[in-house]
């Protein structure tokens, strides 16, 4: 029920984003780039992980996208696919769908009033989830 009211708050706040896009230079998904790494609260990551079942399980995919060869620790995040793509792009967490970057592209400026309309409804289904650890931890941590 919750996790399902959380798929339609990312559907709302995609469907106000479709216009938008991005260069897909996955700056946004090495963490020590940027110096942002997004938080995954307890509901978020059930549907996360429900994708990554889907894909051989958490420990498979990251194993998969683990870089031999870094030469600087970049943070990338473990769920980024060598192809550059997100391997749960469909399920990844609301951090991820809110186009923070400037470098964002579409008609005008992104609608914050919808981004933070999604942020409080997440927190909101949140603290019903989990109303021990409402918040979540950092990405990384997941792994
Ligand atoms: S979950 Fe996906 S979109 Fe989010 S940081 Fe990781 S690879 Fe990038």
């Amino acid at each position: 029920m919750l996790v399902d009211a959380l798929r339609e708050a990312y559907a709302r706040l995609d469907a106000v984003l479709e216009p938008f896009s991005c260069d897909l230079s996955t700056d946004c998904c090495h963490f020590e780039r940027t110096g942002r790494e997004p938080w995954v609260t307890d509901v978020e990551w059930t549907i996360v992980a429900k994708a990554l079942g889907a894909l051989g399980g958490r420990d498979a995919v990251a194993a998969k996208n683990r870089r031999t060869l870094p030469i600087v620790n970049e943070g990338r995040c473990p769920l980024l696919g060598a192809d550059g793509r997100c391997s749960v792009y469909s399920a990844r967490p609301l951090g991820c769908r809110t186009f923070f970057c400037d470098r964002v592209q579409g008609p005008g400026r992104v609608p914050r009033d919808a981004v933070r309309d999604a942020l409080r409804e997440l927190q909101r289904i949140s603290e019903q989830f989990s109303p021990t650890s409402p918040t979540g931890r950092p990405l990384r941590q997941r792994f």
